[in-house]
């Protein structure tokens, strides 16, 4: 079973490869901060879905953790993103706020690979 520690380190990867591969993608130079909020996005985003659904129990996997959340935001992803880039915010705000949401799908990735894997709901 992953711990807090890798869920961490996962978000934190894909947090900050989310950010490295949208730049590439644009042709623009990397700007250290929008890195650096990229990763902390992924952190947080990485470890929330265990203090949305705490792991008291072995079946404690609910809304936050279900197949309908993640295959939701999968499929609106594009909008989402969207509607974050054309908000009037810092564009390192920007990068943490795409990053939280690639984190926190790398949270249920990972959870889904476990036998109790994820809830189709709730
Ligand atoms: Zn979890």
């Amino acid at each position: 079973m992953a711990n807090r520690n890798f869920h961490l380190t996962i978000g934190g990867i894909s947090g900050g490869g989310r950010y490295l591969l949208d730049i590439s993608n644009k042709k623009e130079n990397i700007h250290i901060g929008e890195l650096m909020a990229s990763i902390l996005g992924g952190v947080l985003g990485g470890v929330i879905p265990d203090y949305l659904d705490p792991p008291t129990s072995p079946n404690h996997r609910a809304l936050a953790h279900s197949v309908s959340l993640g295959g939701g935001l999968i499929y609106k992803i594009d909008y989402i993103f969207k509607f974050i880039d054309d908000l009037d915010i810092p564009c390192f705000i920007k990068c943490f706020l795409k990053s939280f949401i690639v984190g926190y799908l790398s949270h249920l990735v990972v959870d889904s690979r476990t036998t109790k894997s994820l809830p189709l709901l709730m």
